[in-house]
C-alpha cells in the first residue's frame, strides 16, 4: 500500500515548494509589456530585490538559471585569459570553477574537500602569492548546495584585506538568498549571484547580479560582456526591455512581486530565524538517528559552518537511496539525492542524501518529513537511534 496521495512535498534543495500566492500571481494573460501596469509593478521590484540582497548597490536581471548567473557574472567581472580564485567547498564551487573556466578564464581553486569549511589562512597565503595582482576576483559559494557547508564571508573579506589584495568579491548566494542571513554591503561583497527557485519561491527562469558601485566601475566593459550578457544596460536601462535585452519574463515577474511580498509581510529577519530554527531541527533528528548507528551523520560537523536551507547527510549505502524512494512512493516526501559526494555509478553514492528546507517551509513540513524519514528507516530496517522526532519536536518547541 502507498500512503503518498495528498499534496507531495518536494524537500529538495530547490526548485522549492512555490506558494499557491505566488502560482495565482502569475496565473493571468500576457500584459502589454510596452506601457501600464507591468511596468509599474516592475519598477517596485528593484528597492525589495536590494533589500534581500542588503545592498543600495546595482541590480541586473536575467532569464536564466543558476548557471546563467554564473555565467552573466563571469562575462562582467573578466575579460578572457583573466585570473580567477575559486573557493571550492562541495560540487556548486567546482561548477562555478568550470564555467569559468569553459569562458576562457584562468581558474586556481582552493579545493578544501566535501566536509570542511573554507580555510581563509590558505585564502590569505594565495592571495599573498600573487604579488602581481593577477587574481581579478574570489569566487566563493555563500552555501555550497552539495555539501551545505556555509562559508563565513566577513572571514573571506578580511582574509582579503589582510592579503591586501584588490581582487573584487563574488559570492553565489543561489541557495541562501531569503533563507541565509546575508548582507552584501556590510560584509564587504562587490558581486553577488542568486536565482529565484530557491528561497525567492518562484519557478526557476530568473536570476539575478548584485554588483557594488565598485564593481561597476571596474568591470561590465569586459571583452567576454557581450550584448546579452552586459550588466550595464540590465540594471539603467533607456528602455524597457533592455532589463532582458528583449521580452520581459511577464508572468515570472508576477510570481516574484508575490513572493518578495510574502518575504516582506514576514520580516526578512523572521524568515533567516525560520530557516534556521527548521535547519537545527533536522540536525536535531539527525543526531538522534546517529547515535544509533556510526554510518548514519550529518555532513558537517559543526552548526556555525552548516547552511540553514539544505542539509547533507550520510546513511551508509545502499540506505540513502531506498530511503529516498520509499519517501517518495509510500509517503510523497521527495529528498534530495547526494550530490558530488560520489559518482553516480559509486555504490557509496547510495549512501548519501541532502534534505531541502528552503523558501515556503514551516514547522509542519519540516517535521513531517522527518517522521516519514522515521518511518522509512523503521519499514526498510536501517539500524538507527531513538528519540529523533521528539528532538525535532523540542527544537521547534523551544523555537517557535
Ligand atoms: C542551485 C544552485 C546552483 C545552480 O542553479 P541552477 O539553477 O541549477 O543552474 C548554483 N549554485 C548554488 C549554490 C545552488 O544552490
Amino acid at each position: 500500500m502507498s500512503l503518498a496521495h495528498g499534496r507531495p512535498y518536494l524537500a529538495i534543495p530547490g526548485p522549492s515548494v512555490i506558494p499557491d500566492r505566488v502560482l495565482r500571481a502569475m496565473h493571468r494573460g500576457s500584459p502589454n509589456i510596452y506601457e501600464g501596469p507591468l511596468i509599474e509593478m516592475v519598477a517596485s521590484l528593484w528597492p525589495d530585490l536590494r533589500m534581500v540582497a542588503g545592498t543600495t548597490g546595482h541590480v541586473a536581471m536575467y532569464i536564466g538559471n543558476g548557471h546563467g548567473g554564473w555565467e552573466a557574472a563571469n562575462a562582467n567581472l573578466f575579460n578572457r585569459g583573466d585570473k580567477a580564485l575559486v573557493l571550492a567547498v562541495g560540487q556548486f564551487g567546482l561548477s562555478w570553477a568550470n564555467s569559468a573556466q569553459g569562458m576562457g578564464i584562468e581558474v586556481e581553486v582552493l579545493d578544501f574537500g566535501k566536509s570542511s569549511p573554507a580555510d581563509m589562512n590558505r585564502v590569505e597565503a594565495a592571495l599573498r602569492a600573487d604579488t602581481g595582482h593577477r587574481i581579478k576576483a574570489v569566487l566563493t559559494t555563500h552555501v555550497d548546495t552539495a555539501s551545505s557547508i556555509k562559508t563565513d564571508i566577513t572571514a573571506l573579506r578580511a582574509a582579503m584585506d589582510a592579503a591586501g589584495h584588490p581582487a573584487l568579491l563574488a559570492v553565489d548566494c543561489i541557495a541562501s538568498l531569503g533563507c541565509d542571513e546575508f548582507h552584501m554591503d556590510d560584509w564587504g561583497v562587490d558581486v553577488m549571484v542568486a536565482a529565484c527557485q530557491k528561497g525567492l519561491m518562484t519557478p526557476p527562469g530568473l536570476a539575478f547580479i548584485w554588483f557594488s558601485e565598485e564593481a561597476r566601475r571596474r568591470c561590465g566593459t569586459t571583452d567576454l560582456a557581450t550584448p546579452y550578457w552586459a550588466w550595464g544596460p540590465r540594471a539603467e536601462p533607456v528602455d524597457f526591455w533592455q532589463h532582458w535585452d528583449g521580452t520581459a519574463p511577464t508572468n515570472h515577474l508576477y510570481a516574484l512581486r508575490e513572493a518578495l511580498d510574502m518575504i516582506r509581510e514576514e520580516g526578512l529577519p523572521n524568515v533567516w530565524r525560520r530557516h534556521q530554527a527548521l535547519a537545527r531541527t533536522v540536525w536535531a533528528a539527525f543526531d538522534a538517528w546517529a547515535a544509533g548507528n556510526p554510518q548514519i551523520g550529518l555532513n558537517v560537523a559543526s552548526p556555525a559552518d552548516r547552511g540553514w536551507s539544505v542539509t547533507a547527510a550520510r546513511l551508509g549505502a545502499p540506505h540513502a537511496t531506498r530511503l529516498r524512494e520509499w519517501c517518495e512512493a509510500k509517503a510523497g516526501v521527495t529528498l534530495g539525492i547526494g550530490l558530488g559526494m560520489a559518482q553516480a555509478t559509486d555504490p557509496a553514492y547510495h549512501g548519501f542524501l541532502r534534505v531541502g528546507h528552503m523558501g515556503h517551509v514551516n514547522a509542519h513540513m519540516t517535521l513531517g518529513a522527518l517522521a516519514v524519514m522515521e518511518a522509512g528507516m523503521a519499514a526498510l530496517d536501517i539500524p538507527h537511534g531513538d528519540g529523533a522526532l521528539a528532538a525535532a519536536a523540542r527544537v521547534v518547541a523551544e523555537s517557535a
